[in-house]
């Protein structure tokens, strides 16, 4: 059939509208890239496991450890994002990796954030700290896999750059109610107690709130493929899920498991905690089984369901070239009475000893701590990166109570903020102001001095403000 002529105008017109608006689309896609690599990092066996206050060498392994990166790009500038299968993050390594990364990436140092995701089943790292000696972390197999862990860093880093297609990104809030438990509680006679009992009558409630909030920065390839290539996924629990001796992820492995299984083992699944320094998986009023393999694959099947959930709200994001900040901030350090530092020194000689508790154990390795360097400035690093006008990446170095998480969420100018916790370094525990006077594991080994996490929560705002505008 042969047209008339006005039909092939009306054609023509309605060609001209679909496609070169979608043209246009394309070619803004196409200015961003990602790519995605991960690692393999497992330690060998025999090396001591990190996240104990004694030496505990592993004796297996259940699942890898990886390091996982992200390299976004756009405009011609990048920022990358590495996540480790450890408990913790030294700053020296963090530094280690950063000068090898720029020399193998081209890319700045202070345009990579890397976070530890908390594992408890990953290897101890020198802190330069007296718990180096009794975790048996200043060992020479425990230098050389430092320095081995710097060069695989940077190479997860150099893949991840190297695989940059054009992508699209895409944000969505996930939510899980019933997963995280705030492990802080006010019993019935008014004290503060840790970790439960579990089964305790004597618990009245939690001290503090959880954080629900599952954070989802999915990318793909760019276009109708849309091929699967990472997803971000942030959510604020201690992962102290398997316990035991053998090396494992812990349940951000067993979510990893679950996305794959969905969107395919080309997909990278990159866990960054959230501030779960305060809260853990375990429900005080269940007496079910809540540690372990088993476990650990009931928790994080029921973080993926949280992302498979929040998949149909996926909303896709005009990027931009990825704006970074990072600020070098001097916290002060807490100050102890001659009684106290004089019984941590009694202690300190017998300190491996079961006879005392683990609070007891982080009180004298902090007083020590501090003591050995009043004089030193108390500095970590704050970071941020926004990669659309709803979408931004902070980092904290430490381990947040998940009041302040709660708090920069709430101010934050940017709708969708991820936190990545215990990054570019660790100073361990950051307690909001208001629990120093309850006391407890996490604020007798506390470093720095009461408002340091509010001070921290008021440094991501500033630069979060800052990247807001271009
Ligand atoms: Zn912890």
């Amino acid at each position: 059939m042969i047209m008339p002529p006005s039909r092939l105008c009306v054609l023509a017109f309605l060609l001209i509208c679909v496609i070169i608006p979608g043209r246009l689309a394309v070619a803004a896609d196409a200015a961003f890239r990602a790519g995605a690599a991960q690692v393999d990092i497992t330690p060998p066996v025999g090396l001591p496991r990190g996240g104990a206050y004694a030496l505990v060498r592993s004796v297996g392994l259940i699942d890898p450890l990886h390091a996982k990166a992200i390299v976004i790009e756009q405009g011609g500038e990048k920022a990358a994002f590495v996540a480790l299968d450890v408990a913790y993050l030294p700053r020296t390594l963090v530094v280690a990796a950063r000068k090898l990364i720029a020399e193998q990436s081209g890319i700045a140092g202070e345009r990579v954030m890397i976070s530890a995701t908390h594992t408890h089943s990953g290897p101890v790292l020198t802190r330069g700290n007296m718990m180096d000696e009794v975790t048996g972390a200043n060992t020479p197999q425990v230098t050389e896999y430092m320095g081995r862990l710097a060069t695989l860093i940077a190479r997860a880093v150099a893949e991840a750059n190297g695989k940059l297609v054009p992508a699209q990104a895409s944000v969505a809030k996930g939510r899980e109610e019933n997963l995280s438990f705030n492990r802080r509680f006010v019993m019935k006679d008014g004290s503060f107690s840790w970790q439960g009992p579990r089964l305790s009558k004597n618990i009245a409630r939690p001290a503090g709130p959880i954080d629900p909030e599952v954070g989802i920065w999915h990318l793909t390839t760019a276009g109708k493929t849309a091929a699967p290539l990472a997803t971000y996924v942030n959510f604020a629990m201690h992962p102290t899920v398997i316990g035991g001796n053998k090396w494992s992820p812990d349940y951000p492995g067993y979510l990893a498991r679950r996305l794959a299984e969905y969107f395919g083992p080309e997909m990278l699944t990159f866990f960054a905690n959230g501030c779960c320094g305060n809260v853990n998986q375990i429900n005080v009023s269940w007496a079910g089984n809540q540690n372990g393999p088993n476990a650990g694959e009931r928790v994080g099947t029921m973080l993926a369901a949280a992302v498979f959930r929040a998949l149909p709200e996926l909303v896709p994001q005009r990027t931009f070239a990825p704006r970074v900040r990072s600020k070098l901030v001097t916290l002060q350090r807490r100050t102890f009475t001659e009684a106290e530092i004089a019984e941590a020194r009694a202690m300190a000689p017998n300190i491996v000893s079961p006879s005392h508790s683990i609070p007891a154990k982080a009180k004298t390795v902090c007083i020590l701590d501090t003591v050995a360097n009043q004089n030193v400035p108390l500095q970590v690093e704050v970071q941020v990166v926004a990669v659309s006008d709803q979408l931004a990446i902070v980092s904290f170095p430490g381990e947040m109570f998940v009041e302040l998480g709660l708090a920069l969420k709430q101010a934050s100018p940017f709708p969708h903020t991820l936190i990545a916790e215990l990054a570019n370094g660790t100073i361990g525990y950051i307690p909001n102001r208001s629990a120093y006077p309850e006391g407890l594991y996490e604020v007798v080994s506390a470093r720095g001095a009461a408002g340091s996490g509010e001070q921290l929560v008021a440094v991501a705002l500033e630069l979060l403000e800052q990247v807001k505008k271009p």
